[in-house]
Protein backbone atom coordinates (compact mmCIF):
# COMPACT_ATOMS: atom_id res chain seq x y z
CA UNK A 1 0.00 0.00 0.00
CA UNK A 2 1.52 3.29 -0.88
CA UNK A 3 0.25 6.65 -0.32
CA UNK A 4 -1.25 8.44 2.67
CA UNK A 5 -4.22 6.29 4.33
CA UNK A 6 -8.09 7.49 3.88
CA UNK A 7 -8.38 6.86 7.85
CA UNK A 8 -5.24 6.98 10.18
CA UNK A 9 -6.19 6.17 13.72
CA UNK A 10 -3.15 6.63 15.89
CA UNK A 11 -2.83 6.02 19.90
CA UNK A 12 -6.71 6.48 20.15
CA UNK A 13 -7.69 5.99 24.05
CA UNK A 14 -11.30 6.72 24.43
CA UNK A 15 -13.17 6.89 27.82
CA UNK A 16 -16.59 5.93 29.33
CA UNK A 17 -16.40 8.42 33.08
CA UNK A 18 -13.34 6.94 34.52
CA UNK A 19 -13.18 3.75 32.39
CA UNK A 20 -10.79 3.49 29.33
CA UNK A 21 -12.57 1.76 26.27
CA UNK A 22 -9.94 2.19 23.85
CA UNK A 23 -6.33 1.94 25.18
CA UNK A 24 -4.21 3.03 22.28
CA UNK A 25 -5.48 1.80 19.32
CA UNK A 26 -3.67 2.49 15.60
CA UNK A 27 -5.99 1.34 12.59
CA UNK A 28 -5.61 2.69 9.40
CA UNK A 29 -7.73 2.41 6.11
CA UNK A 30 -6.81 3.05 2.63
CA UNK A 31 -8.70 3.83 -0.32
CA UNK A 32 -10.40 1.12 -1.83
CA UNK A 33 -10.15 -1.48 1.18
CA UNK A 34 -12.46 -3.53 2.91
CA UNK A 35 -11.02 -3.36 6.59
CA UNK A 36 -12.71 -5.43 9.63
CA UNK A 37 -12.31 -5.09 13.23
CA UNK A 38 -13.26 -8.36 14.92
CA UNK A 39 -13.63 -9.13 18.53
CA UNK A 40 -15.50 -10.34 21.35
CA UNK A 41 -18.58 -8.46 22.79
CA UNK A 42 -17.48 -5.76 25.11
CA UNK A 43 -13.92 -5.37 23.06
CA UNK A 44 -14.54 -2.01 22.50
CA UNK A 45 -15.36 -2.05 18.42
CA UNK A 46 -18.17 0.04 18.58
CA UNK A 47 -16.48 2.98 20.92
CA UNK A 48 -14.30 2.58 18.13
CA UNK A 49 -16.52 3.86 14.88
CA UNK A 50 -18.12 5.80 17.64
CA UNK A 51 -14.87 7.78 18.38
CA UNK A 52 -14.25 8.25 14.19
CA UNK A 53 -17.56 9.36 13.88
CA UNK A 54 -16.59 12.23 16.75
CA UNK A 55 -18.93 10.72 19.68
CA UNK A 56 -17.54 10.36 22.39
CA UNK A 57 -14.17 11.92 21.31
CA UNK A 58 -10.69 10.36 21.46
CA UNK A 59 -8.94 11.93 25.07
CA UNK A 60 -5.50 10.79 23.68
CA UNK A 61 -4.48 10.18 19.80
CA UNK A 62 -5.73 11.04 16.71
CA UNK A 63 -8.64 10.26 14.03
CA UNK A 64 -6.87 11.82 10.48
CA UNK A 65 -9.37 11.64 7.72
CA UNK A 66 -8.13 12.17 4.37
CA UNK A 67 -5.24 13.97 5.30
CA UNK A 68 -7.21 16.28 8.07
CA UNK A 69 -7.71 15.84 11.91
CA UNK A 70 -10.73 15.11 12.88
CA UNK A 71 -10.34 14.62 16.43
CA UNK A 72 -12.09 17.43 17.74
CA UNK A 73 -14.93 17.98 15.53
CA UNK A 74 -18.32 17.79 15.74
CA UNK A 75 -20.32 14.19 14.50
CA UNK A 76 -21.89 16.86 12.50
CA UNK A 77 -18.69 18.14 10.50
CA UNK A 78 -17.27 15.06 10.26
CA UNK A 79 -20.12 13.52 8.24
CA UNK A 80 -19.81 16.18 5.89
CA UNK A 81 -16.48 14.89 5.20
CA UNK A 82 -18.18 12.21 3.81
CA UNK A 83 -17.89 9.27 6.81
CA UNK A 84 -21.14 7.90 6.55
CA UNK A 85 -22.28 5.02 8.82
CA UNK A 86 -24.77 2.03 9.49
CA UNK A 87 -24.54 1.93 12.55
CA UNK A 88 -24.95 -1.01 15.73
CA UNK A 89 -28.67 -1.63 16.03
CA UNK A 90 -29.12 -0.20 12.74
CA UNK A 91 -30.76 2.64 14.09
CA UNK A 92 -33.44 3.41 11.01
CA UNK A 93 -36.32 5.61 11.38
CA UNK A 94 -39.36 3.18 12.28
CA UNK A 95 -42.17 6.14 11.44
CA UNK A 96 -40.62 6.99 8.94
CA UNK A 97 -41.53 5.17 4.99
CA UNK A 98 -38.09 3.60 3.48
CA UNK A 99 -38.17 6.48 0.99
CA UNK A 100 -38.32 8.80 3.92
CA UNK A 101 -35.70 7.16 5.24
CA UNK A 102 -33.52 7.34 2.28
CA UNK A 103 -34.13 11.25 2.02
CA UNK A 104 -32.80 11.93 5.12
CA UNK A 105 -29.84 9.96 4.44
CA UNK A 106 -28.86 11.86 1.34
CA UNK A 107 -29.33 14.93 3.57
CA UNK A 108 -29.56 18.64 1.94
CA UNK A 109 -26.02 18.38 0.14
CA UNK A 110 -27.21 15.88 -1.74
CA UNK A 111 -30.51 16.31 -2.82
CA UNK A 112 -29.89 17.30 -6.84
CA UNK A 113 -28.44 13.25 -7.14
CA UNK A 114 -31.46 11.76 -5.34
CA UNK A 115 -33.23 10.17 -7.81
CA UNK A 116 -29.65 8.68 -9.22
CA UNK A 117 -29.13 7.85 -5.92
CA UNK A 118 -32.02 6.14 -5.08
CA UNK A 119 -32.18 4.08 -8.11
CA UNK A 120 -28.49 2.78 -7.04
CA UNK A 121 -29.43 1.51 -3.82
CA UNK A 122 -32.71 0.06 -5.65
CA UNK A 123 -30.52 -2.04 -7.88
CA UNK A 124 -28.34 -2.59 -5.08
CA UNK A 125 -31.65 -3.95 -2.80
CA UNK A 126 -34.67 -4.55 -5.04
CA UNK A 127 -37.00 -5.41 -1.61
CA UNK A 128 -36.49 -1.84 -0.55
CA UNK A 129 -37.76 -0.93 -3.74
CA UNK A 130 -40.79 -2.92 -3.33
CA UNK A 131 -41.42 -1.83 0.04
CA UNK A 132 -40.79 1.71 -0.54
CA UNK A 133 -44.14 3.15 0.85
CA UNK A 134 -43.86 0.94 4.01
CA UNK A 135 -42.71 2.38 7.05
CA UNK A 136 -38.95 1.72 8.36
CA UNK A 137 -40.48 0.36 11.40
CA UNK A 138 -42.63 -2.59 9.81
CA UNK A 139 -39.79 -3.80 7.73
CA UNK A 140 -37.98 -7.53 8.66
CA UNK A 141 -34.55 -7.28 10.37
CA UNK A 142 -32.63 -7.92 6.96
CA UNK A 143 -34.85 -5.53 5.49
CA UNK A 144 -34.03 -2.47 7.65
CA UNK A 145 -30.09 -3.42 7.79
CA UNK A 146 -30.71 -3.00 3.72
CA UNK A 147 -32.64 0.51 4.59
CA UNK A 148 -29.86 1.31 7.31
CA UNK A 149 -26.43 0.69 4.54
CA UNK A 150 -29.09 2.27 1.97
CA UNK A 151 -29.30 5.60 3.70
CA UNK A 152 -26.21 5.58 4.34
CA UNK A 153 -24.97 5.56 0.73
CA UNK A 154 -27.24 8.26 0.09
CA UNK A 155 -24.83 10.42 1.30
CA UNK A 156 -22.33 9.45 -1.23
CA UNK A 157 -19.98 8.17 1.50
CA UNK A 158 -15.95 8.51 1.22
CA UNK A 159 -15.46 5.78 4.07
CA UNK A 160 -18.57 3.92 4.77
CA UNK A 161 -18.62 2.48 8.46
CA UNK A 162 -20.53 -0.62 8.93
CA UNK A 163 -21.23 -1.90 12.73
CA UNK A 164 -21.99 -5.04 12.55
CA UNK A 165 -24.19 -5.53 9.83
CA UNK A 166 -24.85 -9.04 10.26
CA UNK A 167 -26.41 -9.14 13.86
CA UNK A 168 -29.37 -10.68 14.43
CA UNK A 169 -29.84 -11.96 11.03
CA UNK A 170 -30.14 -15.71 9.03
CA UNK A 171 -27.16 -16.70 7.20
CA UNK A 172 -28.76 -16.62 3.37
CA UNK A 173 -29.40 -12.95 4.24
CA UNK A 174 -26.04 -12.09 5.76
CA UNK A 175 -24.93 -13.74 2.58
CA UNK A 176 -26.64 -11.23 0.60
CA UNK A 177 -25.59 -8.63 2.24
CA UNK A 178 -21.56 -9.28 2.66
CA UNK A 179 -22.52 -9.58 -1.18
CA UNK A 180 -23.97 -6.05 -1.66
CA UNK A 181 -20.64 -4.69 0.59
CA UNK A 182 -18.54 -6.62 -1.57
CA UNK A 183 -20.31 -5.10 -5.07
CA UNK A 184 -20.22 -1.76 -3.69
CA UNK A 185 -16.56 -1.89 -3.47
CA UNK A 186 -15.49 -3.68 -6.52
CA UNK A 187 -17.87 -1.69 -8.81
CA UNK A 188 -17.49 2.01 -6.89
CA UNK A 189 -14.26 1.53 -5.55
CA UNK A 190 -16.11 2.49 -1.53
CA UNK A 191 -14.11 1.97 1.03
CA UNK A 192 -15.39 0.47 3.49
CA UNK A 193 -14.72 -0.59 7.30
CA UNK A 194 -16.02 -3.52 9.04
CA UNK A 195 -17.06 -3.89 12.63
CA UNK A 196 -18.36 -7.63 13.33
CA UNK A 197 -18.69 -10.66 15.70
CA UNK A 198 -19.29 -13.02 12.74
CA UNK A 199 -15.68 -13.51 12.32
CA UNK A 200 -15.69 -15.69 9.51
CA UNK A 201 -17.65 -13.68 7.29
CA UNK A 202 -15.93 -10.96 7.88
CA UNK A 203 -12.33 -12.26 7.26
CA UNK A 204 -13.86 -13.82 3.83
CA UNK A 205 -14.82 -10.33 2.84
CA UNK A 206 -11.98 -7.92 3.99
CA UNK A 207 -8.52 -7.32 2.21
CA UNK A 208 -7.31 -6.94 5.75
CA UNK A 209 -8.48 -6.95 9.54
CA UNK A 210 -7.45 -6.15 12.95
CA UNK A 211 -8.39 -8.35 16.11
CA UNK A 212 -9.34 -6.58 19.24
CA UNK A 213 -9.29 -7.78 22.78
CA UNK A 214 -9.91 -5.63 25.60
CA UNK A 215 -9.27 -1.73 23.98
CA UNK A 216 -6.29 -2.93 22.29
CA UNK A 217 -5.58 -4.27 18.53
CA UNK A 218 -4.05 -7.87 19.42
CA UNK A 219 -3.35 -8.77 15.95
CA UNK A 220 -3.84 -7.37 12.19
CA UNK A 221 -3.19 -8.76 8.37
CA UNK A 222 -5.15 -10.01 5.21
CA UNK A 223 -8.38 -11.35 5.88
CA UNK A 224 -6.79 -14.94 4.75
CA UNK A 225 -3.93 -14.73 6.60
CA UNK A 226 -6.00 -14.28 10.06
CA UNK A 227 -8.55 -16.80 8.67
CA UNK A 228 -5.30 -19.74 8.62
CA UNK A 229 -4.19 -18.20 12.22
CA UNK A 230 -4.59 -20.76 14.86
CA UNK A 231 -5.25 -18.37 17.34
CA UNK A 232 -7.58 -16.46 15.53
CA UNK A 233 -9.41 -19.64 14.43
CA UNK A 234 -9.51 -21.27 18.41
CA UNK A 235 -10.31 -17.86 19.56
CA UNK A 236 -13.34 -16.66 17.10
CA UNK A 237 -13.49 -19.22 14.28
CA UNK A 238 -14.00 -22.64 15.70
CA UNK A 239 -17.37 -23.50 17.54
CA UNK A 240 -18.74 -20.28 17.21
P1 LIG B 1 -20.47 -5.24 21.26
O1 LIG B 1 -20.25 -6.18 20.17
O2 LIG B 1 -21.14 -5.85 22.46
O3 LIG B 1 -21.07 -3.94 20.86
P2 LIG B 1 -17.93 -3.94 21.31
O4 LIG B 1 -16.67 -4.65 21.00
O5 LIG B 1 -18.51 -3.08 20.24
O6 LIG B 1 -19.01 -4.96 21.83
P3 LIG B 1 -18.14 -1.63 22.97
O7 LIG B 1 -19.62 -1.57 22.85
O8 LIG B 1 -17.33 -0.65 22.23
O9 LIG B 1 -17.64 -3.09 22.59
O10 LIG B 1 -17.79 -1.58 24.51
C1 LIG B 1 -16.45 -1.49 25.01
C2 LIG B 1 -16.47 -1.34 26.54
O11 LIG B 1 -17.02 -0.08 26.89
C3 LIG B 1 -17.32 -2.39 27.23
O12 LIG B 1 -16.68 -2.75 28.43
C4 LIG B 1 -18.62 -1.66 27.51
O13 LIG B 1 -19.25 -2.19 28.66
C5 LIG B 1 -18.15 -0.24 27.73
N1 LIG B 1 -19.17 0.74 27.32
C6 LIG B 1 -19.75 0.83 26.09
N2 LIG B 1 -20.60 1.86 26.03
C7 LIG B 1 -20.58 2.44 27.26
C8 LIG B 1 -21.26 3.56 27.85
N3 LIG B 1 -22.12 4.29 27.16
N4 LIG B 1 -20.98 3.82 29.13
C9 LIG B 1 -20.09 3.09 29.86
N5 LIG B 1 -19.42 2.03 29.37
C10 LIG B 1 -19.66 1.71 28.09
Amino acid sequence: MTGQPLLNVQGVETYYGNIRALAGIDVEVHRGEIVSLIGANGAGKSTLMMTICGSPQARAGSVIFDGQNITRLPTHEIARLRIAQSPEGRRIFPRMTVMENLQMGAGLDNLKYFKEDVEKVFAMFPRLKERQGQRGGTLSGGEQQMLSIGRALMARPKLLLLDEPSLGLAPLIVKGIFEAIKKLNKEEGLTVFLVEQNAFAALRLSDRAYVMVNGKVTMSGSGAELLANPEVRAAYLEGG
